[in-house]
């Protein structure tokens, strides 16, 4: 079997791969993971991240991220990243792009109200909601439910998964997607890197959003030390250099000093593995990584983030409405599933997978017209 040129031998290739579900004739042209990205982008819940909340609700503004946008970012991120380390790229683009397909409509509120409403009836996790999107919920193909994706693209979608869902998982599918989850073991490499790349994407965008909405200031960041570097490095080289052009040079210096950072730390650790294929990659220890340093940097920004931003309390009140909203369309539709279209489970899972894949502004006009009242 001939392997991809430019690949490492700790890549994920594409002509190795673990297969799909169900077989399919090879693609003239693709390689199966082009493939994949190519069934993620075709998608409707692909779609539908344009108008689910990241931070900020799209009413909020024009210029804010939407799971859409910070998708694309992680993409871009794990690609760069990815490209320097010769992983495979299609594959990284189809984990990144599919990685938030579970997600609620308001963002953690949404996942979190669902959660507490699922928690007789299975629970709910955007991880794994995720994985159900593609693998049951997508509905175009004549011969398969979902998108027939293969086991390295399902492997990356499914990043976390608590260990009931994953014994679940593991009974259908034996030695499957779920099996790391029960035996400490690994994903690949590109998998690896786009759960890096989403932390190093929500950290910088979420910056960026936090001054925009005027939450934050810039000055309140320079007490976080990542970003304070990167302030001083940008003026030291712009003197003078102010307001949004200040930020965006701060931000993009700070993500390229991150890019750079896993490169180096992340090239270290496979030297000194040494993992023949990606099968040892799975059996070894995490390897993409930050360097300490850079770990304990990302991990004191995303405290400030978390205490400054996504605790603030306008994000808050925010939260509580969507909470409210949630918790009257779990209610109205598990107790009238004619309310909602015929689902895949019983009736508590049909209306989490409805509501799951709503966007917020439909979530909005649904809860108004079942409810009448206006919260937004
Ligand atoms: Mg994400």
């Amino acid at each position: 079997m001939t392997l991809a040129a430019g690949l490492s031998r700790w890549a994920c290739h594409p002509t190795r791969s673990r297969g799909r579900r169900i077989a399919e004739p090879k693609a003239p042209t693709r390689s199966e993971f082009q493939r994949d990205r190519d069934r993620i982008i075709h998608s409707t819940a692909f779609r539908r991240l344009v108008y689910k909340t990241q931070v900020f609700m799209n009413h909020e503004g024009d210029l804010f991220r939407t799971r859409l946008t910070h998708s694309l970012e992680v993409a871009q991120l794990g690609r760069s990243i990815g490209r320097s380390l010769k992983l495979d790229e299609d594959l990284i683009e189809a984990i990144a792009l599919a990685h938030d397909l579970g997600h609620t409509p308001f963002g953690h509120a949404g996942q979190d109200v669902l959660d507490e409403c699922m928690k007789a009836h299975g629970g709910f996790e955007h991880n794994l909601q995720s994985l159900r999107v593609v693998d049951l919920l997508e509905q175009r193909y004549p011969a398969f439910d979902g998108l027939n994706l293969c086991f390295e693209t399902r492997e990356g979608i499914l990043k976390h998964c608590a260990k009931r869902n994953a014994q679940i998982i593991e009974a259908a599918e034996p030695g499957g997607v779920a099996h790391r989850f029960l035996h400490a073991q690994q994903p690949s490499l590109e998998a690896q890197l786009c759960n890096l790349a989403d932390e190093v994407a929500y950290n910088a965008h979420d910056i960026d959003d936090g001054v925009r909405s005027g939450l934050l200031e810039l000055e309140q960041l320079e007490a976080v030390p990542l970003v304070q570097r990167y302030l001083h490095e940008a003026l030291a080289a712009h003197p003078g250099l102010k307001g949004k052009r200040l930020l965006f040079e701060t931000i993009r210096l700070m993500l390229s000093a991150q890019v750079y950072d896993i490169i180096d730390a992340t090239r270290a650790e496979l030297e000194a593995a040494a993992p023949a294929n990606v099968d040892e990659v799975r059996l070894s220890k995490p390897l993409v990584r930050f360097s300490p340093e850079m770990r304990a940097a990302s991990t004191e920004l995303k405290r400030f983030l978390f205490a400054n931003l996504y605790r603030h309390p306008q994000v808050h009140a925010t939260r509580e409405r969507a909470e409210e909203v949630m918790r009257d369309l779990f209610h109205l539709y598990s107790n009238d599933a004619s309310l909602m279209p015929p689902g895949q489970g019983d009736v508590f899972r049909t209306t989490a997978d409805y509501i799951a894949g709503m966007t917020d502004r439909f979530a909005l006009k649904e809860h108004q017209r079942l409810t009448g009242k206006q919260l937004f």
